[in-house]
């Protein structure tokens, strides 16, 4: 779908409940009120639609990236809690049994007290989803808690919120603004049900199994996966898939790694994998024949379709992982495009598949630049980081200020890169990248 669709149908379903109250015929009141009903329909409104922004649903992140994805779903969520949270203290009217006359209740709020403590339940739970997301890392849940904590938090919120919004809205007593309410709901459940059964069910029909894990790098590893039964899975290099390895395809034991195979090169999936925590420092020990599940791909760190005459390709550390992956097609594909790839590490026994890139470098033509923050002895590559200096040194000239520029690595790495990239003339659209943390 595309992006600017992608866009409108968000708008829509945000917008929608705010569009029919203002169409409804009811009589106007104070400023504050119209203003305190808003913001609360526009809050409850962008915690349904932040269902869909999870970055699980591929029409989605595919499209737009999933950092772009999950920016969206941080930011829209501290949109929400700011909305909620003023929400009722705009309100000037009083809480009264309706005046007879006042059948549209212009001049009182709903005095239904269980519409009001669900409300107040919703009110205080969702600052804590919220600040339990901004805080993750700093907490000591494993993440997969923390995931489980996050989707029945936000399913509780949202079924609370409903309660409130049909019982004590005056906008909702027309049926049909209930009626959105109430499809809308249910879709931000079917997501949800999606996720957890209707995925899982999907992958236990086609696992995989371990065929190979090596080590590639200091606390690094190849993992390779054959499918069991299937075809395999139709990608383009690039993207990353949620894998499972060694637990039942419902589990939500699963982690985000980026594919480092090329579609080309068969059905197996590999990926390259730095220990980093719980999981990734139990790699070395994963068994060859351990079943595994897969979901993806997503992401949009892809570059077929690309008409740029050169591609540049920039990694940090485990970075490189995509980035291989890329490489290696347009190698099989026979891409005459020229390609170089910095590649920037802390010390040589970081650097994945060096012998690959020499490869490369003889049968592709791919230049190759290493930079080393701790260079051995005799090292006569780059010394330092991967920062703008070295960027502008490999890249500053007309030629490849024209190129396709694809990042992969630590997120200051690439702030540092882009800013450098922009300001040598190269436009936003010709980077694409990836951060393998959402923060
Ligand atoms: C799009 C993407 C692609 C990635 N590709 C690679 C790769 O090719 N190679 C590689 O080594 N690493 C990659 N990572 C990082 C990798 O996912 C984490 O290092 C790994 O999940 C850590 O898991 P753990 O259990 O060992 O550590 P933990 O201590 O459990 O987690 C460390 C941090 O990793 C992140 N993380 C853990 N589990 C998940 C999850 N299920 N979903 C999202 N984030 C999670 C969280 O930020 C967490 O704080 C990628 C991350 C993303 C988002």
């Amino acid at each position: 779908m595309n992006p600017r669709l992608l866009i409108a149908l968000y708008l829509l379903i945000v917008l929608l409940p705010l569009g029919l109250s203002w169409a409804g015929e009811r009589p106007p009141r104070s400023l504050w009120d119209e203003l305190a009903s808003g913001a609360g329909m526009l809050a409850f409104a962008i915690v349904l639609a932040e269902f869909l922004l999870s970055g699980r649903f591929r029409t989605v992140s595919n499209r737009i990236g999933m950092d772009v994805t999950m920016r969206f779903h941080q930011l829209l969520a501290r949109s929400a809690l700011a909305l909620a949270l003023v929400h009722p203290f705009l309100y000037s009217a009083p809480t009264k049994p309706a005046y007879p006359w006042d059948t549209t209740r212009q001049l009182t709020l709903s005095d239904d007290f269980s519409a009001y403590s669900t409300g107040l339940f919703a009110w205080l739970l969702l600052p804590v989803l919220v600040l339990l997301a901004i805080g993750r890392s700093r907490l000591d849940y494993r993440y997969e808690t923390w995931r489980l904590m996050h989707g029945i938090g936000a399913a509780l919120i949202a079924g609370l919120l409903l309660h409130h919004t049909l019982h004590a809205g005056r906008y909702s007593q027309d049926p049909l603004l209930a009626g959105v309410w109430k499809g809308l709901f249910e879709i931000a459940l079917a997501s949800l049900l999606f996720v957890y059964l209707v995925k899982p069910a999907l992958k236990r029909l086609s696992p995989w199994v371990v065929e190979r894990v090596r080590k590639v790098g200091l606390k690094t590893w190849e993992v390779t996966i054959a499918p069991q039964g299937h075809k395999g899975l139709r990608y383009q290099a690039g993207q990353f898939v949620w894998l499972n390895i060694g637990h039942g395809a419902a589990s939500l034991a699963e982690n985000p790694f980026s594919i480092s195979s090329a579609p080309a090169s068969g059905n197996r999936l590999q990926f390259i994998i730095k220990e980093l925590g719980d999981f990734t420092r139990t790699v070395g020990d994963i068994a060859p024949g351990t079943r595994a599940h897969v979901d993806g791909p997503h992401g949009n760190l892809v570059v077929t379709g690309r008409k740029e005459p050169g591609i540049a390709l920039i990694a940090g550390g485990v970075g490189i992982a995509p980035l291989i992956g890329i490489l290696r097609q347009l190698h099989y594909e026979g891409d005459a495009r020229p390609t170089t790839l910095v590649y920037g590490n802390r010390v040589a026994e970081q650097m994945a598949c060096r012998e690959e890139l020499e490869t490369l470098t003889r049968e592709h033509g791919t230049r190759v630049v290493h930079a080393l923050y701790e260079p051995p002895e005799g090292w006569t590559g780059r010394t330092g980081m991967c920062d703008g200096d070295l960027i502008r040194e490999v890249f500053d000239s007309a030629e490849a200020r024209q190129w396709l520029y694809v990042l992969c690595g630590p997120p200051a790495m690439m702030e540092v890169v882009e800013t450098a990239l922009i300001g040598m003339g190269v436009s936003a659209g010709q980077i694409l990248s990836e951060r393998f943390d959402y923060g």
